[in-house]
């Protein structure tokens, strides 16, 4: 499961068009993570403030 840093986050919303499984939902602005994530790492890779991490 990945961590997102919220004072890093830019709230862009990248990492949720990238995630092939739903996991990623929006929450007031920021993206939160659920039990669908099988921690393939494309929000990793597209996070431009490296704010997503293992
Ligand atoms: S891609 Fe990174 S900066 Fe953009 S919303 Fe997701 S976690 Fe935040
Ligand atoms: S690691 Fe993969 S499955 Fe998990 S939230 Fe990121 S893009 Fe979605």
């Amino acid at each position: 499961m990945i961590k997102i840093d919220e004072d890093t986050c830019l709230r862009c919303l990248a990492c949720i068009s990238v995630c092939p499984t739903g996991a990623l939902e929006e929450k007031d602005g920021v993206p939160v993570v659920n039990d669908k994530c099988t921690d393939c790492g494309k929000c990793i890779e597209a996070c431009p403030a490296d704010a997503i991490s293992k």
